[in-house]
């Protein structure tokens, strides 16, 4: 659960990212775009103000020829030039208010715009005479320049002027599309005479957005994702088999201990054979005529049991090469030291299908033990619910951890539902070498309770109340701070 939030995080990130990145990048274009359009226009309505302030300088005389009437071959977008003769005066007055209004400023100004048909006239006044070009819109874009596809492009353009506009480019806006983003740029047309006033616009949807590269990318953070789950959980076996590998290690060596006290319990009957034997031989051999036979079968009795004592006792010199933990008492965590060896079991218990569960009353409930002896001690009794449960269908295997405090003792159970343990089998479960399993060693309890035993605490045994063996641990309760005593 916590890689596929961590999966829906990383792509909704990235997706965000790559949105970004695109938009920034489309606006990017949309404001180059829109800068070379206003550059070019402005270019041109430059070019007009210097033609016609040229024709006021150069027209100033009298010229019958009027060179004004070629300017219309020339640009294609002058439609016509009207001359104000000397002396004469306009025929409608907004050229004459446009004159005043270019005489006094110095400069051509606009006389009338009828942006609706797309045209504007622009007057330019001097002595004596004035001149005004009638300009039409559409054939002053110079389209060939022009940097965006005028009739596919997504860019709308409108030029606009004193509450009058014209659309140049109409591209895809939709005026009541809200969801999305829109670009928006304003710019005056740089030229004081011809004020007008480019408006560009860009709306993008959701569905401009890059799917297929955030398809893309949310595939590759799956791919990431489960290639480092794959390699944590690696790692987590590699530690688990480690500590099951030092748990293994430490048993064998405790188990040795247990082995040793066995041992010289067992060369106590052959040592008893061999006495008895060759107390047997002595006595035939005080006798005047020794009867030879029964002499020899003594003796060779006792070579046979002293053998078998010689045997024990390889074994137990093997025994006694081990090292020795140390038992340093620590203040632990009982819970803590739950959880670990369950960590550790995790593979086993789910091999078996068996489920647990953990009860505590407290847990930070601390003990006083010996880290490595109380872990022992729980796989030990863990390992046995395992074997235990093999006997019961694998749907109803249940395991119970319950750590509890019982006056100043800490006290950790663990329970299981298997066949429990006969009642003549009960009082012996702790006796070194008792073992109703074939291939059981019947080591593993006595040593629980010596390493219980060693810590100050006690193991014992019984049927639960509904079936199934329990085994209680308690050890001294630890009131210091944790790894103290
Ligand atoms: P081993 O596991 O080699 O037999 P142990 O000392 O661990 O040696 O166990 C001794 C005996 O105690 C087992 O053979 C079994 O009869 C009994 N025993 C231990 N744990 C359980 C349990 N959880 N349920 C029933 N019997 C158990």
């Amino acid at each position: 659960m916590p890689w596929v939030v961590a999966w829906v995080l990383a792509s909704l990130l990235g997706a965000v990212w790559l949105g970004n990145s695109e938009l920034t990048r489309l606006k990017d274009t949309f404001s180059a775009d829109v800068r070379i359009a206003h550059r070019l226009l402005s270019q041109r309505v430059v070019q007009q103000e210097a033609v016609l302030a040229t024709l006021a300088l150069l027209g100033g005389t009298e010229d019958t020829r009027r060179p004004e009437q070629r300017l219309p071959a020339l640009y294609p977008q002058i439609l016509s030039v009207q001359r104000r003769d000397r002396d004469a005066a306009w025929a409608d007055s907004p050229l004459q208010a446009a004159e005043a209004e270019s005489r006094r400023l110095g400069r051509a100004v606009l006389a009338s715009v009828d942006l609706q048909r797309g045209r504007y006239q622009l007057l330019q006044a001097a002595q004596p005479n004035s001149f005004a070009m009638l300009i039409d819109i559409r054939s002053m874009v110079p389209w060939s320049e022009w940097p965006m596809a005028p009739d596919t492009s997504p860019v709308q353009l409108t030029l606009s002027h004193a509450g009058q506009s014209m659309r140049l480019q109409g591209g895809d806006v939709t005026p009541l599309n809200t969801l999305g983003w829109r670009f928006q740029l304003d710019k005056a047309l740089a030229a004081d005479s011809q004020p007008f006033v480019l408006t560009a616009e860009r709306q993008l949807g959701w569905g401009q957005l890059p799917w297929v590269w955030m398809a893309g990318y949310a595939l590759m953070m799956a791919g990431v994702m489960l290639a480092a789950r794959s390699l944590i959980n690696q790692r987590q076996e590699r530690h688990r088999a480690r500590e099951l590998l030092r748990l293994g290690q430490v048993a064998r060596l405790n188990t040795l201990g247990e082995l040793a006290a066995g041992m010289a319990h067992e060369l106590n009957q052959p040592l008893t054979a061999v006495l008895a034997n060759t107390q047997a031989a002595s006595r035939l051999l005080a006798e005047d005529a020794p009867d030879l036979p029964p002499l020899r079968a003594a003796l060779n009795q006792a070579v046979g049991q002293a053998q078998r004592a010689a045997e024990v006792v390889q074994r137990l010199r093997r025994a006694v090469e081990r090292p020795q933990l140390g038992s340093q008492l620590q203040a632990l965590e009982l819970q803590a030291v739950v959880d670990k060896a369950l960590y550790l079991m995790e593979p086993e218990l789910k091999r078996h299908q068996i489920g647990v569960s953990v009860t505590s009353t407290d847990s930070s409930l601390r003990v006083l033990a010996e880290p490595v002896a109380l872990e022992q001690i729980l796989h030990n009794l863990l390992m046995n619910a395992v074997q235990a449960l093999e006997e019961v269908p694998a749907v109803n295997r249940q395991v119970k951890v319950d750590v509890r405090r019982d006056a100043d003792q800490g006290r950790l159970s663990v329970s299981d539902n298997g066949p429990g343990i006969p009642v003549d089998v009960l009082p012996r479960v702790f006796e070194p070498f008792f073992t109703t399993r074939s291939g059981g060693l019947g080591l593993g309890l006595s040593l629980c309770e010596t390493l219980a035993a060693n810590m100050g605490g006690a193991l014992t045994a019984r049927n639960g109340a509904s079936g199934g063996a329990e085994f209680c641990l308690s050890l001294p309760l630890s009131l210091g701070a944790p790894g103290t005593v």
